[in-house]
């Protein structure tokens, strides 16, 4: 374990990297998939189980954590690690993409955003230096700058504005994170679709120094070739040397083509949210357990899946629980579909240090495209 914040990479394949994101908490594996825990909990899972799937990592929600309980409130009671029961590194990003995509009443200045909390109405204000408070109050170890992206599509004038506007929060956020060994703080790379603002973003961040460099403004809406045209250059703007994280994505398909493009960190809600509503994630794709396909069906999910859902249970064991709303169904199927992104992200790591990852990412997509088992 390290005294302080490190990454180092230990093979490569193409553009491909795997290696060990090294904190005073735990070894974070890359390519790593963080969970998202976003109001301290990963819905419908103990944390423990969620580190059995194999997760070095969480993320947490800045904007929901502030407004409830409070970023105070968590410091006063220990920090998030110990009030949510996870010892291992926490990521929290910085409440500006959920101020925008939540909240209907708020104004954005030089200052910061003002808004109106989307649970009871009242009135915030959030900077880059209250976020870094708040992340400092919540023990986050690793923190993102405060920033501001538009949605996509986005004319370039606009686009231009609100990257310059988060380059200015992102110095502002290092001079306000200050120096603090053993946490991480990552600027994020904004400009839309734009290579030349992309670029732009890039040197203005590696002026101000980060310990990692995210991607953000990609996965809203923009669709899968355009994110993966924008990812054929934007790592490599960035820092060789530095963890790289795309944020928010995404689908099984978007994170493969993301490691192929040289991204080390990934966060989504698709493995927890989608297996609250009945939906599977596996290699076969995507398969909803609420069809009455499964109704009779005694096989696993996945007959390949060591998982419990997978090992104890059928698909019409878990096509009951989903249709009658158990709270089992949404336990079994978060815990398969976190278990299944961190066996991707393993197999990624493997085929990366092995130099089969054109075999592993072949293999991957022929799964796919067969398709789910017969109907029995
Ligand atoms: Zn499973």
């Amino acid at each position: 374990m390290s005294n302080t914040f490190g990454f180092t990479i230990s093979a490569r394949q193409g553009r491909a990297r795997t290696g060990v994101v090294s904190t005073p908490k735990g070894d974070i594996r890359t390519p790593a998939f963080m969970p998202v825990g976003t109001a301290a909990t990963v819905k419908a899972m103990m944390p423990e189980n969620v580190r059995a799937t194999g997760a070095d990592i969480l993320l947490g929600n800045t904007y929901h954590l502030m407004l409830r309980p409070g970023a105070e409130r968590i410091h006063n009671l220990g920090g998030l690690h110990k009030f949510m029961n996870w010892d291992r590194p926490i990521l929290t990003d910085s409440g500006g993409f959920q101020v925008m995509s939540l909240t209907d009443l708020r104004k954005l200045s030089e200052e910061g955003v003002k808004f109106r909390s989307h649970i009871d109405g009242s009135e915030h204000n959030l900077t880059p230096e209250r976020s870094m408070e708040i992340q400092k109050l919540l023990g986050s170890d690793i923190v993102m700058c405060f920033d501001e992206c538009p949605a996509l599509p986005a004319d370039r004038k606009r686009i231009e504005e609100s990257m310059q506007l988060s380059m200015r929060w992102a110095q502002r956020s290092r001079d306000a994170f200050g120096d603090r060994p053993g946490y991480a703080l990552f600027g994020i790379q904004q400009g839309g679709l734009e290579e030349d603002m992309r670029g732009a973003s890039a040197e203005a961040l590696k002026s101000i120094e980060f310990d990692g460099y995210a991607i953000g403004g990609l996965a809203v809406g923009e669709g899968q070739e355009a994110m993966f045209g924008c990812l054929d250059y934007a790592p490599g703007q960035l820092p060789d040397d530095k963890p790289r994280y795309l944020m928010g994505v995404g689908k099984p398909d978007d994170i493969v083509g993301a490691v192929q493009r040289g991204v080390d960190m990934f966060d989504c809600v698709l493995p927890s949210r989608s297996g609250r509503t009945g939906q599977g994630q596996t290699r076969m794709g995507a398969i909803n357990l609420r069809n009455a396909r499964h109704k009779d069906d005694p096989r696993p999910l996945d007959a390949d899946c060591s998982c419990p859902a997978c090992t104890k249970y059928s698909r019409a064991y878990l096509h009951h629980v989903v249709k009658s709303q158990e709270i089992i169904g949404s336990m079994l199927l978060t815990w398969h579909n976190l278990h299944y992104y961190q066996e991707l992200m393993a197999g990624l790591r493997d085929a990366i240090s092995t130099g089969q990852l054109d075999a592993f990412v072949a293999d991957f997509h022929a799964l796919r495209a067969v398709g789910d088992i017969e109907p029995v």
